[in-house]
């Protein structure tokens, strides 16, 4: 499970390198000529079109992704670690427009990530840390007036009314308000600590009390899944959403931290180490710059390191996942969580083998099976999946250039289900 995230940025980066020149691929007909003899008898497999619908020419590895992170909005800065003035974030958010970068919501961020949807090659998203009333009171406003998407991540018993959430603390009438009008909401724990085992925590007693404890073992364990899976889910039930991104509070966490992430379904873990993010950025780490007052040249680095456009990229010309008759096929739902995923690559042309690529959701890039003599590339989901749906990425390239496919199927619920963790706690 670990080994993905190492994996991926290699080959991305393996990709990008072969093919410097941006390459915009059209509505490519079959190598007449060029066809090796084998790749030219799997052509004529009958349920194969002769030629592959390109629907969406390009997505922009080149892009280049700022992520913001802001706590409180104050005219009064007396806790400058965590403060901005709303006249500094105004004139934030007047600069991103200013320079040609663009903010884009943080669900297009990953939608690009996956390869699914393309962003401007110079972005920015916009994201506030812990849930202040100020962030819907006076934050919101202005990111409204400049058409701005935004994302919050909470922690759960910091909105008001929770253990840790006080005066200030944001409401779930207004997280509810926000998810109306299409404000991402996303998890940053129950309570807010330093999630690796063998740290002080701040326990919270079912009445109320609080105390102070080095948690390890299985008091350990029940802790970490209640902030990192609890969280995600009382989000999920109280506000009715789909929670998919974890902001790590401090960003201080570890491989195990990440494993629990990972299984309760987050496709992508924040920390406060800011860097620009590009195609290839681990899923698990992703960099957010902290803007607070006592940090003024924080803003203005981070939108330097993307001021000048990089050039050069890779295109990628999508295939309809009908031409390479896949199993499970688009839209269909199978009865086992266990699938064989099978796709037939010849109808898109002469295949470099070592090019071919599986992704699944939930488990990343998989070791695929690939025949040159048919084109099928192929692989046994060795653990059940555990989402009703999964949606999978294959790509390859052909004569120099990446073609990729995507298609989602279903499972049915029983089937995914069964024998999973019962061990996840919910939180009430
Ligand atoms: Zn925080």
């Amino acid at each position: 499970m670990m080994i993905r995230f190492a994996i991926l940025p290699l080959v991305l980066a393996l990709n990008f390198s072969m093919c410097k020149k941006q390459q915009a691929v059209t509505d490519k007909q079959q190598p007449a000529g060029s066809a090796a003899p084998e790749a030219a008898a799997a052509t004529a497999a009958p349920v194969v079109a002769a030629t592959p619908k390109i629907k969406k020419p390009v997505v922009d590895q080149t892009a280049q992704v700022l992520i913001f992170c802001y706590h409180r909005l104050v005219d009064k800065i007396r806790y400058p670690g965590t403060e901005i003035t709303p006249a500094a974030f105004e004139a934030q958010m007047k600069e991103l427009k200013d320079k040609g970068i663009t903010v884009i919501s943080m669900q297009d961020l990953l939608a690009w990530k996956r390869g699914e949807k393309n962003i401007p090659p110079r972005s920015a998203v916009i994201t506030f840390d812990d849930g202040w009333k100020s962030q819907y009171e006076v934050g919101w406003p202005i990111m409204k007036k400049y058409g701005y998407p935004f994302t919050l991540f909470i922690y759960t018993e910091g909105v008001r009314g929770g253990s840790l959430g006080g005066g200030e603390a944001i409401t779930w009438e207004q997280l509810a308000d926000l998810r109306d009008n299409g404000v991402d909401i996303q998890a940053h724990t129950a309570t807010h600590q330093d999630l690796r085992e063998g740290h002080n925590v701040t326990v919270i007693e079912p009445g109320g009390k609080r105390g102070r404890k080095k948690l390890t073992g299985a008091d350990y364990e029940k802790w970490v899944q209640n902030e990192v899976v609890g969280c995600k889910e009382l989000l999920e039930q109280r506000l009715g959403i789909k929670v998919n991104c974890f902001a790590v509070p401090f960003g201080n966490y570890n491989e195990h931290v990440k494993e629990l992430a990972r299984n309760a379904g987050y496709e992508a873990m924040f920390t406060v180490y800011g860097q620009p993010i590009t195609f290839t950025s681990p899923m698990d780490a992703i960099g957010r710059y902290a803007i607070e007052a006592n940090k003024p040249k924080v803003f203005g680095d981070a939108v330097s390191m993307i001021g000048a456009s990089s050039g050069g990229g890779t295109a990628v010309a999508e295939v309809g996942a009908k031409d390479l008759t896949t199993h499970p096929a688009d839209g269909e739902t199978v009865r086992t969580a266990l699938p064989l995923i099978k796709a037939n690559l010849s109808s898109i042309g002469q295949i470099e083998p070592g090019s071919v690529q599986m992704r699944v959701s939930g488990l990343g890039l998989v070791p695929v099976n690939f025949d040159p003599k048919t084109g099928t590339v192929s692989y046994q989901v060795p653990q059940k999946l555990r989402d009703k749906t999964c949606t999978v990425i294959v790509s390859a390239k052909s004569e120099g250039k990446k073609v990729e496919t995507h298609w989602t199927f279903g499972i049915e619920e029983a089937a995914a289900t069964a024998g999973s963790s019962p061990a996840t706690a919910v939180k009430k």
